[in-house]
C-alpha cells in the first residue's frame, strides 16, 4: 500500500512534508492508526486527523502534532544529535569491535541422548572427541587477540563436564591472561547438569561462572519420552539436578552473585 493511498486528497493537492522537516520515516497502517518510526528506534501512532497534514506538511510549528511530532524524535530542527550519535553508537558497538562471545567445544561426548539434540554428541567412550589443554590454549590466545573489551568464554559439547580438566584449565589460564589484558571477562557453562559435583559447583561459584541449564518435564508430563533427557537421566539423576540447581541458586545468593533466570 502507497504512502498516499492512507490520505484523503479529494479537493487537496498534494504536497509531501519537506524532505529537510523529517527525519526519514517508515509507516504502517496498524488498526486505524498510521505508525509511523525511524532508523533511530523511534516511533509514533498518528490518527487520520494527524496523518493529512503530517503528509501535507501543513502542520503548526510549536502546534500540537509538531509538539507530538518532535518529542517522539521525528523533527530534524528539535532533534539532539549528540544524543542520538551516542545511543547509536553504543547500540552498534559490535561493528566497532573484534568477537565477544567465543564458545569453547570441550568435547562432543555426552551421557545424554536427547531427541532434540543438535550438538552432534558422541558417545561417552568417544574421548577423541575431547579437546587437548594444547588446543585449549591456543584458543584462548586467538580470542584474547580480540580487540574487544568484553570477552565471554562459553563451554558447550557435547556435555563440557565430561572434559572438566579442561574446562578448568581454560578458566585458569583465561583469568591468567586476563590480568594483563584487563578486559571484561564472563564464563558461562551450558550443562545437562548431570556430571556436576559438589567440588565442581563450588569451584565454578568461586569463579562466578554463570550456568545455563534445562531441566525436561517428567515422563508422565510428556507425550514421548522414550529419548528425552529425563526419561534417561532418571528420577535419581532428575532429582540430583534439580538439587544442584537449587544449591547453586541459594550459593550465588547468599555470596550477592549475578544469576540468569
Ligand atoms: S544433554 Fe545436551 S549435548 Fe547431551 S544429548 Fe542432550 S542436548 Fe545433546
Amino acid at each position: 500500500m502507497s504512502f498516499s493511498s492512507f490520505v484523503p486528497t479529494a479537493g487537496l493537492s498534494l504536497r509531501r512534508a519537506r524532505p529537510d522537516d523529517l527525519v526519514p520515516f517508515r509507516l504502517r497502517r496498524v488498526d486505524d492508526s498510521t505508525l509511523i518510526t525511524n532508523d533511530f528506534g523511534a516511533h509514533l501512532f498518528l490518527d487520520d486527523d494527524e496523518l493529512t497534514p503530517f503528509v501535507h506538511g501543513e502542520f503548526e510549528s510549536g502546534g500540537s502534532l509538531w509538539a507530538r511530532l518532535s518529542a517522539a524524535g521525528f523533527l530534524i530542527e528539535t532533534l539532539d544529535r549528540e544524543a542520538l550519535v551516542d545511543e547509536l553508537r553504543e547500540k552498534l558497538r559490535f561493528l566497532r569491535y573484534g568477537p565477544n562471545l567465543h564458545i569453547f567445544i570441550t568435547t562432543l561426548r555426552c551421557n545424554h541422548s536427547c531427541r532434540y539434540c543438535h550438538a552432534s554428541r558422541a558417545s561417552m567412550a568417544a574421548v577423541e572427541t575431547d579437546m587437548s589443554l594444547e588446543v585449549a590454549e591456543r584458543s584462548v590466545d586467538l580470542a584474547f587477540q580480540s580487540t574487544s573489551p568484553w570477552l565471554t568464554f562459553e563451554f558447550q559439547g557435547g556435555e563440557p563436564l565430561a572434559n572438566w580438566p579442561v574446562v578448568e584449565h581454560i578458566v585458569e589460564y583465561a583469568r591468567q591472561k586476563n590480568a594483563l589484558a584487563n578486559k571484561s571477562l564472563m564464563f558461562a557453562l551450558v550443562t545437562n547438569l548431570s556430571l556436576m559435583t559438589e567440588e565442581r559447583l563450588d569451584y565454578l561459584i568461586d569463579r562466578n561462572v554463570q550456568i545455563c541449564t534445562s531441566l525436561d518435564g517428567r515422563a508422565s508430563t510428556t507425550p514421548t519420552t522414550s529419548s528425552l533427557r529425563c526419561s534417561i537421566a532418571g528420577r535419581r539423576r532428575g532429582s540430583s539436578a534439580t538439587s544442584f540447581r537449587r544449591a547453586a541458586r541459594s550459593e550465588f545468593a547468599r555470596r550477592a552473585l549475578p544469576l540468569q533466570p
